[in-house]
């Protein structure tokens, strides 16, 4: 790796090259949990470079010697994937950050290094707003469209598939090719541009990218509709979808772990009693909207309501119930084995959840039952409890069952990565694993981008 380094300075400055365990420590991992997640080689350097072109260099230079390079957005991924796994470079692209808001066309032009809370907050400034909303903040525009991640408000805008219209990449002989544009519709050519989101860095490097943006919506607001059970709950819930209501965000989450989460924020508990609660979060253009779907959700989520829906209109009360729905997570970290995020067609979310009791009484466990319903996609996070690892991984393996077996998959958001690779491997359609095989050996032709991670 010495000969690397010394040749890698000459493209990036001697600042940029680093090899000092004590500074590469936090770019050896990510926010995997540390039960699941792989152990990292230490015989790396991590490489910053500044600009597309040094990137493009870089990745020759790797290319050239057989060299694996890791690509590394913000490290807040939860499935290993920017993990080094094998000796190689780290590929940091956290100087390649500048952004440029196009609001004629509403459009960012943002390189892979812009953060996602540096993004959201550009935007607003030219009364746009960029709609896909993954837990952390501190995600990088490139990491995300990586991933392809997705977040709550994926049932009425999708996941970041739907909000990147165009991008340059670097494949890994280091030649730079754009795909797509600013448009909304092109039909110029193959749509490389959807193979390479969500490939999750093993076809290329991603280093910059047009995103689409939305006019803000003016007014918004939070239902919280209280449930004697979760059954009753997504009952309510699909009757809303079938009467056509398409709200930003429509979630599933039980009582204990927000009543658990207000606590560890320090915040009392004010929302009302149930065993589980819908949170349904409204936005549109103007008032009059706004009140008419507000009326018309709360009227059909009443009927099986055990309470009142709580309605909050004050943006300091919106944000309270959402930081207490979005802190879950970090809530039952320290006691989590593992977060999973698998996702089941929206129909059999209550035959998933039947399953999910199942489990819970065959290992005497108790799952957090917290769901972006709207969209299918369950986070049934195992924690530590009593179990010794063994059972742990057998409770994770019948949650993959049970979302396979409901037609669902192992993972509606956070990708295959290094932790789920086994099990991808194992409910992958062969065909489409010969394909992905073939894509990998065209384009990354010496293996070196991100191995280990994603391909079969
Ligand atoms: C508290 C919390 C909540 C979360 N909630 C959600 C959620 O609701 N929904 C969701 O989908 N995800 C969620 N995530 C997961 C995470 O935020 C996403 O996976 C995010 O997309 C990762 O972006 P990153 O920049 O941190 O990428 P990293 O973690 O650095 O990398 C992730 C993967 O992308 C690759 N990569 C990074 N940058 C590039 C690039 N420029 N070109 C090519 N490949 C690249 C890496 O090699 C790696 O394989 C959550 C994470 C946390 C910690």
């Amino acid at each position: 790796m010495d000969k690397i380094a010394e040749e890698a300075k000459k493209i990036v400055g001697e600042g940029y090259v680093v090899s000092d365990p004590r500074i590469l420590e936090p770019y050896l991992y990510d926010k995997t949990e540390p039960h699941v997640r792989p152990k990292p080689a230490r015989e790396v350097i991590l490489i910053k470079p500044g600009s597309v072109e040094e990137v493009s260099e870089i990745v020759k230079l790797a290319f050239n010697e057989g060299v694996p390079v890791f690509p590394r957005g913000g490290g807040t991924g939860l499935a290993g994937g920017a993990i080094p796994t094998k000796p190689g470079i780290i590929l940091s692209l956290e100087r390649l950050n500048r952004l440029s808001i196009d609001r004629e066309n509403m459009v960012a032009d943002a390189e892979a290094g812009v953060t996602l809370g540096r993004l959201i907050e550009e935007s607003e400034k030219f009364g746009l707003y960029f709609p896909p909303h993954p837990g952390d903040e501190g995600a990088q525009i490139g990491g995300l469209i990586a991933c392809n991640a997705g977040g709550s408000r994926a049932l009425r805008h999708g996941s970041m598939r739907s909000s990147v219209l165009g991008m340059q990449v670097v494949l890994p002989n280091g030649k730079l090719v754009n795909v797509g544009n600013k448009t909304i519709k092109n039909n110029m050519a193959s749509n490389f541009l959807h193979l390479f989101i969500g490939s999750e860095g093993s076809l290329g490097i991603i280093v910059r990218s047009f995103l689409r943006l939305y006019p803000k919506p003016m007014h918004s607001a939070t239902i919280l509709v209280p449930y004697g059970n979760v059954e009753k709950a997504v009952d309510s819930a699909m009757k809303m979808l079938w009467a056509g209501y398409v709200p930003l965000s429509l979630e599933l989450v039980d009582s204990r772990s927000m009543k658990r989460t207000a606590e560890y924020l320090g915040l009392g508990w004010k929302y009302g009693e149930g065993e589980a609660f819908l949170m349904v979060v409204v936005s549109e253009p103007n008032r009059d909207m706004l009140y008419a779907e507000i009326e018309g959700i709360s009227a059909i989520l009443s009927e099986g309501a055990s309470g009142e829906p709580i309605l909050a209109e004050r943006k300091e009360e919106q944000d309270e119930i959402l930081k207490i729905r979005s802190e879950i997570y970090s809530a039952y970290e320290k006691n989590l084995f593992e977060g999973l995020d698998v996702s089941v067609p929206i129909g059999e979310a209550i035959r998933f959840i039947d399953s999910l009791k199942k489990i819970e009484e065959k290992y005497g466990v108790k799952f957090p039952i917290v769901a972006h319903l709207g969209d299918g996609t369950f986070h049934p996070d195992i924690l530590m409890d009593s179990l010794d690892r063994e059972k742990l991984i057998k409770v994770r393996e019948e949650i993959y069952e049970a979302a396979v077996y409901l037609g669902g998959s192992i993972t509606g958001e956070h990708g295959i990565g290094y932790t789920r690779k086994p099990y991808a491997d194992k409910y992958m359609d062969d065909g489409l694993k010969r394909l992905m095989i073939a894509v990998k050996r065209t384009i990354d032709e010496r293996g070196i981008m991100n191995p280990e991670k994603f391909v079969p």
